[in-house]
């Protein structure tokens, strides 16, 4: 099975990317975000100084510094405005967006946060829907990836192993 779901801290993972849920300005932020800035260290953002912020629903990638992860693949998931704002789509966007890049790089693996659903409010639920339908799809038409779905929380966790039973 090439869909795995863990729980843990991304920042640990040693797949070749992990993702990285950020904001357009890709400047660093909190939750996940903060957490990958602070275990990759400062010459992440340096790099990500250099990338002009990135739209929601799209993907810009850089080198992976002190993780063990060799790129970071950051992200920009909505912001949940009640569902009638396109966020659906916009969320399917940032992982598809994610995982083209990492085809791109010819990368066997890597590691998902579950996007959107800390401060951008996404419903954890349908979150999780559009996560494993969008990465099911991809693997199905266009590749033999590792993807992790590495959940913080023990609600998404266990969402997540719900879908794949
Ligand atoms: P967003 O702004 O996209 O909602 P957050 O960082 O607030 O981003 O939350 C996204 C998800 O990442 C949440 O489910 C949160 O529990 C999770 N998260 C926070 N820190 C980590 C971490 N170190 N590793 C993996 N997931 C994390």
């Amino acid at each position: 099975m090439p869909i795995k779901v863990i729980q843990g801290d991304i920042t640990q993972m040693k797949t070749d990317a992990i993702v990285n849920a950020a904001n357009t300005s890709l400047l660093g932020g909190g939750g996940v975000d903060g957490a990958i800035h602070r275990a990759a260290g400062p010459k992440l953002l340096e790099e990500c100084k250099t990338l002009n912020g990135c739209a929601t629903g799209q993907a810009k990638y850089t080198q992976g510094y002190q993780l063990a992860a060799r790129y970071i693949i950051h992200t920009v998931g909505p912001i949940w405005q009640g569902g009638a704002k396109g966020e659906e789509e916009l969320l399917a966007s940032a992982y598809l967006n994610s995982l083209k890049i990492a085809e791109c790089l010819k990368l066997n693996s890597i590691a998902f946060p579950n996007i959107s659903t800390g401060v951008y409010g996404f419903p954890k639920e349908k979150a999780v829907e559009i996560a494993y339908n969008t990465v099911n799809l991809f693997l199905r038409t266009t590749s033999t990836m590792e993807v992790y779905f590495v959940c913080f929380d023990a609600e998404n966790l266990s969402l997540y192993q719900n879908k794949l039973i």
